[in-house]
């Protein structure tokens, strides 16, 4: 039986098998586009690996975009951490701004020419504005709307700035930003994960401001201008973000652009219901490489709750994958929409049967991986006379006695 989903993205022209190619026309390119606000936590790393796992599956290419244009909460050594905790689980950017590609920079504070100049479209075809309104007027707008019971937004009063107006405030240096113009309509579209999604940001939201008074872009307009430029066929990201996505759509409209296909991914929880967040620093990936967890455990622990692979197997017993075999698995019509509650004490059982699949079935590489680790953890013991050699490791490994 075709199910929904499948049947969805059969209409788009698109395959959920494993072999063929997803799509008649352009190639797969996909990105992952964090910003370097701290480090890499498992959240992240989930919408990594899929991004990756889908780009591989159809010999696209995954992007390694930055998006730092909110300068105030930049971390430092953020990029660094993190290009540095995507290798260790197995992935290799095609393009970012360390690897280079045909569409960088791919740090967006080297983009900002490219920002200026697409603004300047949208306002010179009126779906955009320039602002003057002063952050105590807009904080007194939010609190008479909270006061009232009303929706806080911006009430899009520069809208109706008359050209002579606008000339007039920008001679007298008066700050500005610059606003879209949203149009008051229910706009659909399609989730490749949650299907039909129909929203009308108007009544929601005021106009969302695209440029900062410090000239810097907001994460919504650089986002749509660089997967545009950058050449973005699919966009997986967190469902935290779909309800901004009918915002980027009319962004793209604005620009007679089309938009590329967008998959949204299950939240991850804590076990109370939480959001698993940024801020947790033992959810860190960096954390979890430190405590002697194998990358391989931590991929496939991560990817094991929201579906996503043609296997059966892996949920009902704990059975391991290789980077390759969760590629080769991997289909994103087999995604589910459910948010899942991760247990972190489940990462031991991970490892363990990790080094089962590495002792039993691993790649010559990965046996030669796992011995220079053990030898490195474990250098006096192993050179011992008597030192037990890889078949007695489950027993002596302290990686696996928890
Ligand atoms: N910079 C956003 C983040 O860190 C990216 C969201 C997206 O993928 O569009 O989550």
């Amino acid at each position: 039986m075709v199910c929904l989903r499948q049947r969805l993205l059969l209409q788009l022209g698109c395959s959920g098998g494993i072999h063929k190619a997803y799509c008649h026309s352009n190639a797969v390119r996909v990105r992952f586009a964090p910003s370097p606000t701290g480090l890499l936590h498992l959240g992240g790393l989930r919408t990594a690996l899929y991004n990756y796992f889908f780009a591989k599956s159809q010999k696209g290419s995954f992007i390694l975009r930055i998006e730092d244009t909110d300068q105030t909460r930049i971390v430092p050594e953020a990029v660094r951490k993190l290009e540095k905790d995507l290798k260790w689980v197995g992935i290799v950017p095609d393009e970012s701004d360390s690897v280079g590609g045909e569409y960088g920079p791919y740090l967006q504070s080297k983009r900002l020419d490219l920002y200026e100049k697409e603004v300047q479209t949208l306002l010179n075809n009126g779906s955009a504005y320039k602002c003057f309104c002063s952050d105590s007027r807009l904080n007194l707008i939010r609190k008479d709307a909270i006061k009232s019971g009303l929706v806080p937004k911006y009430d899009n009063k520069c809208r109706s700035l008359t050209n002579e107006q606008v000339e007039e405030k920008l001679k007298s240096n008066s700050k500005y930003c610059i606003r879209f113009k949203l149009s008051n309509h229910s706009e659909s579209w399609q989730d490749l994960v949650y299907g039909n999604i129909t929203y009308n940001v108007f009544n929601n939201e005021g106009d969302p401001v695209i440029i900062k008074s410090d000239g810097f872009p907001t994460y919504h307009f650089a986002n749509v201008v660089d997967d545009h430029h950058m050449k973005i066929s699919h966009v997986l990201r967190g469902v935290e973000w779909q309800i901004s996505t009918t915002k980027h759509i009319l962004i793209y409209r604005a620009f007679g652009w089309t938009p590329p296909k967008f998959a949204h991914l299950p939240l991850l929880l804590n076990l109370n219901g939480t959001k698993l967040s940024k801020r947790q620093g033992d959810m860190s990936v960096e954390a979890i490489r430190k405590s002697e967890i194998f990358p391989n455990a931590l991929v496939n622990f991560v990817t094991n709750f929201g579906g996503g692979f043609h296997d059966h197997q892996r949920t009902a017993t704990l059975h391991l994958y290789s980077m390759k075999d969760l590629i080769e698995k991997f289909d994103l019509s087999m995604l589910n929409e459910n948010s899942c509650k991760v247990n972190p004490s489940h990462m031991k059982e991970f490892n363990r049967a990790e080094l089962k699949r590495v002792m039993s079935s691993g790649t010559e590489e990965e046996v030669k991986g796992f011995d220079r680790d053990v030898e490195e953890a474990y250098n006096e013991e192993v050179s011992k006379p008597n030192a037990p050699n890889r078949q007695h490791l489950p027993q002596v490994c302290p990686r696996l006695v928890y």
